[in-house]
């Protein structure tokens, strides 16, 4: 007898299928168009409707509420594989990635030391060299005598629960090269990150959390479309080391979260290795463009960089989360992390043994795992004709906005994401997002670039083809007429 109940593998099958055969059947709704991609309600009727007034359940209750709940929980949840769907950049994963997940929760191999899931460790060391591979850096330690290979340093990488993360690992790894004491230290005050203003505001929060205040984040010289612009860093630089600080990062956009549009990678990365300074490369979406012969030109010159944010739920097919901190040189990832963890790892082990050394993550998931599904299942080239898709599609979508009267689209995209505008003020695209959003039939996301409010697709999924985008530049124009 197990006193609290904690498992039936009969149970565990029974509800199982029930699960999956819910979730097929949302999943199969949504992509047909079927239902709101999102229904916002109020949070009180959410619960309510939940059934979760009163909660935990009665113990008479409990019985068979799995199902109900579960039906209740995905009506109030958000269609990601509905064509409408044109919002953010979480991708619509493989249920691949989607199974490795119940494995995952299944076995829940906290794996950040090696016994905690040895073959999760494993899988980590092979995603993580794919990875680096393709970025044109070597593996993790694992040089197998190549002799080209000796004048490169192995690489690294850790696998982190989302991008900002990623990004987090990248700056810390910054810090211990130009200032290895701030770690026991704490950090001097002339320390400073270079981005373009157009970067994630999960750098700028790094830097909060690292000590040296948001305002350590200088705004890069940019284009009006918010590119970095390299021919004018060498004069910036030389002003800010005049003012007695120290550049400890200069970071670039691969590509923009609000544009899609990728920063010269190769100039920028040229002028950081003349100068010595660290080249961070935030590419939690744009990164798996690599993977596309027609599109990895974007990256050109990625490969010049100290380490790389990517994203593997954006771009990838995987279930969130799942991302990548990815460095040339290994030796910088083991230093961002000097803190003794010997309470777990009893002493020091073999290096790069644990993960857990030289990643913030105390318990994490086999996020391995999600990758070398989705890939053992589709391939490279099944992600390389998912982005190449996805690429075109927003081509069409931005010539299609732009030959109709009454609209406006920032730029040509260069990714999947792509900026446009309803002819109006700034509230008007505000008005027509959260219309349109109410109405539930299109989820966009909105941003303001060059001085103005602009509607912002991300194309995640395939389904949403011009027809589609048809209905909505018809939707968006009754709610012109509306409100005007
Ligand atoms: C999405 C994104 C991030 C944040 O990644 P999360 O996985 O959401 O934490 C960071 N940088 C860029 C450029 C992004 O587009």
């Amino acid at each position: 007898m197990d006193p609290g109940q904690l498992w039936s593998s009969v149970e565990y099958q029974r509800q199982g299928r029930r699960v999956l055969e819910l979730l097929a059947e949302f999943v199969d709704q949504s992509r047909q168009g079927d239902g709101a991609v999102v229904a916002v309600s109020q949070i009180e009727d959410l619960i309510s409707g939940m059934g979760l007034d009163d909660f935990p359940p009665p113990e008479s209750e409990k019985a068979d509420r799995v199902e109900q709940l579960l039906n209740s929980f995905l009506s109030g949840s958000t269609r990601l594989h509905h064509p409408g769907y044109i919002a953010h950049q979480v991708a619509l994963p493989h249920y691949a990635s989607a199974l490795a997940d119940l494995v995952i929760g299944t076995i829940n191999n906290g794996m950040s030391v090696y016994e905690m899931g040895p073959a999760a460790c494993a899988l980590e060391v092979v995603a993580v060299d794919w990875l680096l591979s393709i970025v044109g850096w070597q593996p993790s330690g694992r040089n197998r005598g190549n002799p080209a290979a000796e004048s490169e340093p192995a690489g690294g990488g850790v696998l982190t629960h989302g991008g900002s993360l990623a990004n987090l690992t990248a700056l810390l790894a910054a810090r211990a090269r130009i200032c290895p004491n701030a770690w026991t230290e704490g950090v001097p005050d002339d320390l400073v990150v270079i981005a373009p203003e157009s970067a994630h505001y999960s750098l700028s929060r790094a830097l909060g959390i690292m000590g040296h205040g948001t305002s350590a984040l200088l705004a890069a010289p940019t284009d009006e479309l918010g590119r970095l612009q390299p021919d004018r860093l060498r004069q910036f630089c030389d002003l800010i080391s005049e003012s007695g600080r120290r550049v400890m990062a200069v970071c670039a956009n691969a590509c923009a979260t609000a544009t899609g549009l990728y920063d010269p990678l190769q100039e920028v990365g040229r002028f950081c290795r003349e100068r010595g300074l660290w080249f961070h490369v935030d590419g939690a979406h744009g990164a798996s463009a690599l993977l596309s012969s027609r599109h990895a030109h974007l990256l050109t010159g990625v490969e010049l960089a100290d380490s790389i944010t990517w994203d593997a739920h954006k771009l990838m097919q995987t279930s969130t989360l799942c991302a990548a901190s990815l460095f040339r040189d290994r030796t910088a990832l083991e230093r961002a992390f000097q803190q003794d963890a010997t309470y777990v790892t009893e002493g020091r082990r073999e290096e790069g043994f644990d993960v857990i050394s030289h990643q913030f993550e105390c318990t994490k998931a086999p996020l391995g795992l999600k990758i070398v599904l989705t890939l053992t299942a589709i391939g490279e080239r099944g992600i390389r004709r998912n982005i190449d898709a996805l690429w075109d599609a927003t081509r069409r979508i931005h010539d299609r906005i732009g030959a109709r009267p009454g609209f406006e689209v920032l730029c040509r995209p260069e990714s999947n994401i792509l900026c446009f505008r309803r002819d109006g003020e700034d509230r008007l695209q505000t008005e027509i997002r959260k219309r349109l959003m109410n109405e539930g039939r299109f989820l966009l996301s909105q941003a303001d670039v060059a001085g103005r409010r602009w509607l912002r697709l991300t194309v995640m999924n395939p389904l949403t083809d011009l027809s589609v985008i048809d209905q909505l530049l018809t939707s968006i124009e009754c709610i012109g007429e509306e409100t005007s």
